[in-house]
């Protein structure tokens, strides 16, 4: 029976991720349970996985019939996985038509380079155990070693719409034998002006073939592009894994422009905050945050847009070592990424959009 909470204390109330979990054990218990072959269940197991995530144990088996998608679910919810295993079954399971190189048979789009990224190191570790190979391309970087990576022959390729637009009209890319299309964050695609890109990508696919779309909320632009693209599709609906009003605690500072930067460094100083997302809402301000945090002795690694790939792996890559504790970040560079361990984040500026924030 719960008991009323003592006066001061916040009566406890049950949290959806405990409900998810609940749903979880009831469904499936474990991976071996969803049909997986002993090559993805190997490397499932070496990277940890124990059971799968309730989007992994819902939309497994439908990719594995090889049914088109509808999955709204959000980063963090282990979706990456859930269609990065029945993907690589069933490439496992049909050969390509004989030929010099590769085809390419899986394409995922994704709408930032950290997050494509992201998605390939996924496909990388639960394939472990399987001959395949998959590239990543994006732009912000030389496009050399992408090309060369194409000209090898690859069975999966995660991009960004436009550098792949980009490979693809110098004929560096091939999709007649394509047989899945993902498109990852379709919602984010959306808000970051992807859309053409990616209806002029889908025009270049197979119509027959199978599709997942994954995006966290179902705009009307969404629905008409899954109208569009998905047939008879399974919807496959997640909680997020805990929304912020569930799991964290928030305040708000009410204080003079003048004096935010210095009620920031106060509040970094604090050592409770372990490792902390200082968000901007422009590139510039993320930079002169920064600076100013690290002039004041809390050192800041700010990550934008405008910042090289090489700066911005840098960034993430110290951010996720510990060997810088702030990093201060505009929304879209921020978004999908996926770093463990963040004790606080601060909105130094409030984001426009709420699902946003
Ligand atoms: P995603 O939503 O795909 O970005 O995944 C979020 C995080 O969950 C990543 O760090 C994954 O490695 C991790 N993950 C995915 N599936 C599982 C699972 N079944 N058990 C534990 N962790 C998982």
């Amino acid at each position: 029976m719960a008991r009323p909470a003592p006066p001061g204390e916040r009566p406890v109330r049950p949290t959806l991720a405990g409900d998810a979990r609940l749903l979880r054990a009831r469904i499936f218990l474990i991976f071996q349970d969803l049909g997986l072959i002993d090559p993805l269940l190997r490397a499932v197991a070496a990277s940890g996985y124990t059971t799968p995530t309730p989007i992994q144990a819902r939309a497994i088996p439908f990719v594995l019939q090889g049914r088109d998608l509808c999955g709204i679910a959000q980063t963090g919810t282990g979706k990456t996985a859930a269609f990065a295993l029945p993907i690589l079954q069933r490439l496992a399971a049909a050969h390509p038509a004989p030929g010099k190189v590769r085809p390419i048979r899986v394409l995922v789009l994704a709408p930032t380079r950290e997050l494509a990224s992201q998605i390939e190191d996924t496909f990388v570790k639960v394939g472990a155990n399987l001959p395949y190979r998959s590239t990543v391309i994006f732009g912000g970087v030389k496009p050399g070693s992408q090309v060369a990576a194409l000209q090898s022959g690859i069975d999966v390729l995660v991009a960004t719409p436009g550098r792949l637009l980009d490979l693809a009209g110098q004929g560096y890319v091939k999709f007649d034998q394509l047989s899945v299309l993902v498109l990852d964050e379709a919602d984010r695609m959306l808000d970051m002006g992807f859309l053409p890109d990616v209806k002029r990508i889908l025009k270049m696919l197979p119509t027959q073939r199978q599709t997942l779309l994954f995006s966290a909320t179902m705009p009307r632009d969404i629905q008409d592009l899954a109208g569009q693209i998905l047939r008879d599709p399974s919807r496959v609906e997640v909680a997020p894994v805990a929304t912020t009003v569930e799991r964290v605690v928030q305040w708000v500072h009410h204080v003079p422009k003048s004096d935010k930067r210095a009620l920031l460094c106060t509040l970094l100083a604090d050592p409770l905050v372990t490792r902390a997302i200082v968000f901007t809402k422009m590139k510039h301000g993320a930079n002169r945050v920064a600076e100013s945090l690290t002039k004041a002795g809390v050192p800041a690694e700010p990550i934008h847009g405008n910042k090289s790939q090489a700066a911005r792996e840098r960034a993430l890559g110290n951010f996720r070592a510990g060997a810088t504790r702030v990093l201060v970040a505009t929304d879209i560079a921020a978004r999908g990424i996926d770093v463990q361990g963040v004790s606080h984040v601060f909105n130094y500026e409030l984001p426009d959009e709420p699902d946003t924030y």
